[in-house]
């Protein structure tokens, strides 16, 4: 996931390419992971270096978002680094709806409706059983990448397409634009005009 603001520092350490809407590995659901190995810390590292070098900076990543089919997640709201294995959301409370963007449909921010506040168990790179009460961004961020893993976009989630913000310069694909139009004519449930 990304916020609109943030910039990098100019850094030197191995990062994967992302991939982006509408290649279909982000469709993909990710396989759980049995040992945390060498391999595993090393792609952790990696991805987070890989969100960080995001211009504007990435503020969460999948490891599906690099096209490794495994459940990893990265996130940094800017407290430091948070790596989890196999994650899943035990508990929820509330309900708020705010701007989303992600590394993999970029230049594009709409609203989302997320849960709150989240609890999410998992493993840490060491390999030991971790549990994340979460609010406010990191609770979006945690979802936002969980649903990678299960193949899910935010766009699959946006309610509003009118909450649609394009950032000039970035070429939004065609497929994308495809999307975007047969999701917000379908958009029947509009209250509000
Ligand atoms: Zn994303």
């Amino acid at each position: 996931m990304r916020t609109s603001e943030g910039t990098n520092s100019t850094r030197d350490k191995p990062t994967r390419k992302v991939i982006t809407f509408p290649n279909p590995t982000l469709r993909k659901k990710a396989k759980a992971i049995k040992t945390v190995n060498l391999e595993v810390r090393k792609i952790i590292g990696e991805m987070i270096e890989t969100m960080y070098a995001a211009e504007p900076k990435g503020i969460g990543l999948a490891a599906i978002q690099v096209g490794i089919p495994m459940q990893i997640i990265v996130a940094d709201i800017g407290e430091g680094p948070i790596a989890l294995i196999n994650p899943k959301m035990v508990s929820h409370k509330g309900k708020e709806a705010d701007k989303e963007g992600c590394l993999s449909l970029p230049g594009i921010y709409a609203e989302v409706e997320r849960w709150s506040w989240v609890k999410v168990v998992g493993l840490n790179k060491d390999g030991k059983k971790v549990e994340i009460e979460a609010e406010g961004l990191l609770a979006r961020v945690l979802q936002h990448e969980i649903d990678h893993l299960n193949g899910i976009l935010f766009i699959d989630r946006v309610k509003d397409w009118d909450t649609l913000e394009v950032v000039e310069g970035y070429p939004v694909p065609e497929e994308l634009w495809k999307f975007i139009e047969a999701h917000a004519t379908a958009g029947s449930t509009k209250s509000n005009g």
